[in-house]
């Protein structure tokens, strides 16, 4: 694990100086990041005091498949982390966020490492709300919220990562070992959306319907009138319609 002060976005520090490869699991953590960055470009706000901020890469098995449902185990760690500390009403958001009472408390990226001959990777970077500033302006449809406003004692931030950390490699020894199936149900309990109205779109396509679920590759299940739509986690948005 490597901690450091400052750096744009953890995921970009990875993506551009990637561990050797014996390195299997290799976690950073900023206490600052200025350029924190969501999918498509959107921007991840952090603040010093306020935020923990990291990303973790994980290497495959050689040979090892495509990765696919990846955020979804990342969040659904994240979760479960949470929830031994006492944080109850927890939902994941399909693909990569993770809700409390419907505001959102972090955010999930998930980049895979061009192969480059080396074992495939996959850099997993969590943004958690620990404490907001009141000059937060966050433009979250939702709205947000931070772990402060939620559990009644913040544990040390040292803590907090272990404890993540700890959830984290577990699902991902599963994952690796089983898939996504083997976590699909625990995600499903969690899920937001389930059984409700949503509207799907991004990729100029827009699909409406009810969610049933997420499958054994953690594709979002959309019931609608023409059948069940399998929805991969590309470049789409999901809203309750
Ligand atoms: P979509 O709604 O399309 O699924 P998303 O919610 O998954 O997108 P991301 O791209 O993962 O969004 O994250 C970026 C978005 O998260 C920003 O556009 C902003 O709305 C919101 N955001 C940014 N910083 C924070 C934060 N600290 N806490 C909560 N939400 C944030």
């Amino acid at each position: 694990m490597r901690c450091i002060a400052r750096c744009g976005s953890t995921n970009s520090e990875l993506l551009n100086a990637t561990p050797p490869d014996d390195d299997r699991v290799h976690v950073l953590v900023a206490d600052e990041q200025t350029g924190g960055r969501g999918r498509r470009g959107r921007q991840w706000l952090s603040w010093p005091e306020g935020s923990l901020t990291f990303s973790s890469l994980w290497r495959f098995a050689p040979g090892a498949p495509v990765p696919a449902g990846l955020s979804l185990v990342a969040g659904l760690a994240l979760a479960r982390a949470l929830e031994k500390l006492g944080l109850e009403g927890i939902q994941l958001k399909w693909p990569n966020d993770l809700l409390v009472h419907g505001c959102k408390l972090a955010g999930i990226l998930v980049e895979l490492l061009p192969g480059r001959g080396r074992t495939p990777a996959a850099i997993i970077g969590i943004g958690l709300n620990l404490r907001l500033p009141p000059e937060a302006d966050i433009p979250e449809q939702g709205g947000v919220t931070d772990l402060h406003t939620e559990i009644p004692a913040l544990p040390p931030r040292e803590q907090l990562l272990a404890a993540i950390l700890r959830e984290l490699h577990a699902a991902l020894d599963l994952y690796a070992m089983a898939g996504f199936g083997a976590l699909r149900g625990a995600w499903q309990q969690r899920n937001a959306f389930a059984d409700l109205p949503v509207r799907i779109f991004g990729e100029g396509s827009e699909i409406v319907g009810i969610c049933t679920g997420v499958d054994e590759d953690g594709a979002l299940l959309v019931r609608t009138d023409a059948g069940v739509v399998r929805v991969l986690s590309g470049e789409v948005s999901l809203r309750a319609a």
